[in-house]
């Protein structure tokens, strides 16, 4: 075993800061690393140190891997987390670390390597008998074989770029007329986003569910599942609102699925924190999509229903220390639901809104974690993700955590900028969402921007859409629930 002193946190913003607290509980120094963008940000006044590694964009500072090790060297840290995107992802860099002498706390980079190509993935799960949606096992370049292979899968098809993740170069075809430009477009997105444009296709799944299991791994070769979370209301495939269980999960499926997922870590020997995805069909059959070889965004939900924090057991597994529990000894408490707060108009396509928070107050009170990065009056700097906070509510049960996250919505105050604060109250009121009778075609479904642009405020609009679609069902209580007079705070919000 060896002992971790000092961890640099190759990272910023939230995630950061959450993985320097625990660090700093467990009596480890902190190393932060930070962008000319990020001088006076929260997690590097956070840190015992800090190392600026450059200019503003990602590609010159937090992804650039030879500065990182460095800041490392300089600072005599012995272990570096990557957090979650960035270099969360890149074998390369885990190498660079490891062969600098450095812990890092995360999977090997072997691991990594094989679960970052989609294709690559699926090809190893299957020989665990882990299910997969039906699709091609290769990536398909010729045109008129890539037809032929759709319609033999039968429209809609899903064209995906093997090296792909947080939602691009991700294509739905309905028919075949659509298919040629769809597929080129799949493979530039493909190609300048990740740098290469192998794609595949996958049967499309009409009205999925995202379900994905949070396994641990140690160095031991111990694997363990830590349940799974819901992450079906998503935005341009990207998640926005995630819970933790599933209301759509019998003990059963949980067990079944607990299991492929802790096979997917096996068909990688696989350690440390990682998220086995699978999508869920209308009759709870349920196939791989892919592994995160990393710490997820909406991890918290995990650790409010097991009581575990996650960032500590990936320090004390990176240490070489066993898993602290045993399959038998974890066990789902309450219920938690994550809201992503992003600076975004949700009333504009959801496309970012960058600005200064002029107003910025956080709830309070029994059951609420706010993890942030910012204070009253930073600007949310346009080079990076514009996540502002994720806030996670835990109750006894879904209902009580609905109702306390729907009180907590209320009470967070945000000015500046246009949030997706009002879009997640919507979802908290919406029928669909409070009898978990819903798709990963939430949005599309439900939500209508044309009908918030008519009005001047887009989240009073956002009330009105929320208000006027719970009333047309026979939910009476939630309907009482839905203010009809707006908080004065909404007002304060830029339109
Ligand atoms: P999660 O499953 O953890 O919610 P997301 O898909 O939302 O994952 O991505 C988490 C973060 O990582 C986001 O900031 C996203 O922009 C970034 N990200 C994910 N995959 C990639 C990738 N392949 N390249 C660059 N950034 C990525
Ligand atoms: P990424 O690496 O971008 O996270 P994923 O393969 O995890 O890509 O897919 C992201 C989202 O796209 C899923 O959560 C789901 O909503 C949707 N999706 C992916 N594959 C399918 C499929 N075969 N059928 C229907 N929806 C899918
Ligand atoms: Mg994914």
């Amino acid at each position: 075993m060896s002992k971790i002193n000092k961890i640099l946190v190759a990272n910023r913003g939230e995630i950061a800061l959450r993985i320097m607290r625990s660090a700093r509980e467990m009596g480890i120094q902190t190393v932060a690393v930070f962008s000319e963008a990020d001088r006076q940000s929260l997690h590097v006044r956070y840190a015992d140190e800090a190392i600026c590694i450059g200019p503003p964009p990602s590609s010159e500072s937090y992804l650039r891997i030879e500065k990182i090790i460095a800041a490392a060297k300089q600072t005599n840290a012995d272990a570096i987390h990557p957090g979650y995107g960035f270099l969360s992802e890149n074998e390369d860099f885990a190498k660079a670390v490891e062969d600098a002498g450095l812990i890092f706390i995360g999977p090997s980079a072997a691991a990594i390597e094989l679960m970052g190509s989609k294709l690559a993935a699926k090809a190893a799960v299957a020989k665990f008998n882990v299910p997969l949606v039906p699709g091609t096992a290769e990536p398909i370049t010729d045109l008129s074989e890539a037809k032929q292979i759709a319609s033999a899968i039968g429209y809609p098809v899903l064209i995906k770029a093997s090296a792909g993740g947080g939602g691009k170069g991700m294509r739905v075809v309905d028919s075949e007329s659509q298919f040629e430009e769809q597929m080129e477009r799949a493979i530039s997105e493909a190609k300048s986003a990740f740098g290469d444009g192998s794609v595949f296709i996958e049967k499309y799944v009409t009205s999925p569910r995202h379900i994905e299991f949070q396994i641990f791994g140690d160095k031991l070769g111990n694997v363990v599942h830590l349940f799974e979370r819901e992450c079906s209301i998503q935005r341009r495939h990207q998640k926005v609102v995630e819970e933790a269980p599933s209301s759509v999960l019998t003990p059963a499926k949980r067990k079944q699925m607990g299991e492929a997922a802790i096979n997917v870590a096996k068909a990688c020997g696989y350690y440390g924190a990682g998220t086995v995805e699978f999508i869920l069909d209308e009759k709870l059959n349920f196939y791989f999509l892919e592994m995160n070889t990393r710490l997820q965004v909406e991890h918290p939900v995990t650790e409010e229903i097991t009581g575990l924090d996650l960032v500590q057991c990936q320090i004390k597994v990176a240490q070489g220390e066993p898993l602290p529990f045993k399959q038998e000894d974890l066990q789902i408490n309450g219920h938690a639901i994550e809201i992503r707060v992003y600076a975004e108009d949700p009333a504009n396509n959801f496309l970012p809104d960058i600005g200064t928070l002029t107003t910025y107050k956080r709830p309070q009170g029994h059951g609420i974690r706010v993890d942030d990065g910012f204070e009253q009056g930073m600007s949310i700097p346009f080079y990076y993700d514009p996540m502002i906070a994720k806030m996670i509510c835990h109750a006894e049960t879904r209902e009580a955590a609905i109702e306390k996250m729907i009180r907590a919505i209320h009470e967070y105050e945000i000015t500046g900028l246009e949030t997706t604060l009002g879009f997640c109250l919507f979802v908290m009121k919406h029928e669909a969402f409070r009898t978990g009778k819903f798709d990963t075609k939430f949005v599309e479904n439900f939500f209508r921007p044309a009908l918030l642009k008519e009005h001047t405020s887009s989240t009073e609009a956002m009330l009105a859409a929320a208000l006027a679609t719970t009333l047309t069902n026979k939910a009476k209580s939630a309907a009482e629930a839905v203010p009809t007079t707006q908080p004065s705070r909404w007002k304060k919000n830029r339109v």
